[in-house]
């Protein structure tokens, strides 16, 4: 929103905010939960917001999972009652996006996994998994789909050469469209461990090819007009709610929303402060409106 402040609220500050929004959009990871793990406070977090007749949604990069998974992963960890139609994943999304949108007349090439094949199955967008072949088996000698006429890159964590080549041979037909889930750098996992995002993929495409990938999941707007097509949302009364400056941050003030930063999951109140006071003005959208240290500061002022 206007004049971001990356300003640390509490208490009826909290309210404050709160009270002229309507809907409420949470990150998942980082946010909600981290990893199997909710973030504590959170399952009451989202009762009581809706309880209050607050719209809530959940918006995610994470491709791996189709929507019915993410609703066993809600109940798994206590969330009781989120619905699959207030989840918008960026695999359901990329779904969405090719059927509605795009309208392909053809098949898609995926590099990704069982959450972007099950929501393109469910939408009745045709698509080829992009399987590694025989082994020994090399780009020359492994057959081509005259039919592809979209490339989609997601999370793959069963990722071979062969597929990027494949990829990249479709790809030289500029009528071939370059979707990718989401542009995530690399994600935290367990014990300092972390795993290369979707967008390390994707951007090994890029360079192969000199063509820029369609993002279709955070910061790109195309989550929000699918929730707002489905539930006439105003941006002005949302808030996004996020871990990540570069994906949720933007992504909401790409949007209209105002922003708040949670400190739980990846980015840290430095990183957002060194946004605002960076000479650049271009840097200036990555600063959130507001930061808590957690969702469950919201506790106290929702409670009654
Ligand atoms: N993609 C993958 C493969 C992930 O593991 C994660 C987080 O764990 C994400 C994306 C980011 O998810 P979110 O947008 O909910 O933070
Ligand atoms: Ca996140």
């Amino acid at each position: 929103g206007a004049g971001r402040g990356c300003q640390k609220i509490r208490g009826s500050q909290i309210r404050d905010v709160l009270d002229t929004k309507h809907s409420v959009l949470f990150d998942c990871d980082g946010v909600i939960w981290n990893g199997e793990k909710a973030v504590a406070g959170a399952t009451e977090v989202v009762s009581l917001l809706k309880k209050q007749g607050k719209n809530v949604f959940f918006v995610t990069n994470n491709c791996t999972r189709p929507r019915e998974n993410y609703v066993q992963k809600f109940s798994r960890l206590g969330f009781t009652d989120v619905a699959q139609e207030e989840i918008f994943s960026s695999a359901y999304c990329s779904a969405v996006y090719l059927r509605d949108v795009a309208k392909v007349q053809g098949k898609v090439f995926v590099i990704g996994g069982h959450g972007v094949y099950k929501e393109l199955r469910e939408a009745g967008v045709p698509f080829v998994e992009g399987e590694a072949d025989d082994p020994g088996m090399t780009i020359v000698d492994c057959p081509l789909d005259s039919d592809i006429k979209a490339v989609l890159v997601g999370y793959d964590d069963k990722l071979t050469f062969l597929k990027l080549a494949k990829a990249c041979c479709y790809l030289q037909n500029d009528d071939c469209l370059f979707l990718a889930t989401d542009p995530d750098p690399w994600h935290p996992l367990r014990e300092g461990r972390v795993t290369p995002g979707s967008g390390s993929l994707t951007a090994a495409l890029e360079t192969a090819t000199g063509r820029k990938a369609t993002v279709i999941g955070k910061p790109s707007c195309f989550m929000f007009e699918c929730i707002a097509s489905q539930f006439g949302v105003d941006p002005t009364n949302s808030l996004m709610v996020g871990d990540r400056l570069e994906t949720d941050i933007l992504f909401g003030a790409n949007c209209g929303m105002d922003t708040m930063l949670t400190l739980t999951g990846v980015s840290t109140l430095e990183e957002a402060q060194a946004y605002k006071d960076d000479q650049a003005p271009e840097k200036k959208i990555y600063v959130p409106d507001y930061v808590v240290d957690t969702i469950a500061d919201f506790l106290p002022v929702i409670e009654d």
